[in-house]
């Protein structure tokens, strides 16, 4: 991955004008249909406005609207696009009390720019090839007392843990999800809604798995019991890695995330995990969320 320096930024967006334009083009590759006129019209900016104003009849059109910056005032534009540009740098992210500190906001300001960025980092990857499938929990405390109790009258789980799935495409991307629970209605559908079938699936032997042939699936099951982890291509080792990443981050970023959170921080890594190996910086990827996610 092509690093991006503090200079770089400073090049492609020196003022919030170049932020603006940025969203606009990158919005509207192919030009904007103007309402008014029902077709593409140049657009000129209107000076000291986040505004863009059809040629031929005076329409204007908000490049902020729709997306997360949408309720930010225009001289922050450069701010928030700094923001994205701090939380690129890492590979596990950084707690809202760092970008605050990092970018010279309050607490208060910096959570809520941290918390909407954060909102645009997932994905809804199809994966094929050759994919791992795992389950893991991930949290110590008990959340609550009642939930708790339940895992251990049902018998499903560690108390206090929440069940996180997973599928890694080797080489590519990951899914990662909070489940309810590991068994194989769940997991099953979450597999055919992500997996192409036909794909090589590798999961240990837990018996979620098992009817996975009959969904179309070349299933190989690893034999962990058996003390036997790794024979040639049958192993677990792509999201077994990932787990381990993952649980890092959340101990050394967060030190402790609520039952509640947990998908966003899943979310977030998932996706910083899935473009490890993009040619595209970090910092690019992650403001294109911003247009992917715009309405
Ligand atoms: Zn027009």
């Amino acid at each position: 991955m092509k690093k991006y320096s503090t200079k770089d930024f400073e090049r492609d967006f020196p003022n919030d004008d170049a932020c603006l334009e940025w969203l606009f083009n990158s919005r509207y590759p192919q030009g904007v249909t103007c309402p008014k006129c029902g077709k593409v019209t140049k657009h000129y900016r209107i000076h000291g406005r986040p505004c863009y104003s059809c040629e031929v009849c005076g329409s204007h059109v908000y490049p902020m609207a729709g997306t997360i910056f949408e309720d930010t005032k225009f001289d922050h534009l450069k701010l928030w696009f700094k923001a994205v540009a701090y939380m690129s740098v890492t590979r596990c992210g950084i707690s809202s009390r760092q970008l605050s500190r990092d970018i010279g906001v309050t607490v208060k300001t910096g959570y809520r720019m941290w918390k909407q960025i954060r909102s645009v980092l997932h994905e809804d990857a199809t994966l094929a090839g050759t994919v791992e499938v795992d389950e893991t929990y991930i949290g110590g405390k008990a959340a609550n007392m009642h939930a708790s109790k339940r895992a251990k009258l049902s018998g499903r789980g560690t108390v206090g843990k929440i069940p996180v799935f997973g599928i890694v495409e080797r080489g590519g991307k990951v899914i990662a999800k909070t489940v309810p629970n590991t068994d194989g209605l769940i997991l099953i559908p979450e597999i055919e809604k992500h997996v192409e079938a036909g794909t090589t699936v590798y999961t240990d032997e837990m018996g979620a798995y098992k009817y996975l042939k009959e969904h179309g699936y070349n299933h190989e099951i690893v034999t962990h019991s058996a003390g036997v982890y790794v024979n040639g291509d049958a192993h677990t080792n792509s999201i077994e890695g990932f787990w381990s990443q993952l649980k890092r981050s959340i101990n050394g970023t967060y030190h402790h995330v609520t039952p509640e959170h947990l998908q966003e921080y899943v979310d977030e890594y998932s996706f910083r995990y899935s473009h490890r190996n993009d040619e595209e910086p970090m910092f690019k990827t992650m403001l294109s969320q911003v247009v992917k996610h715009s309405s």
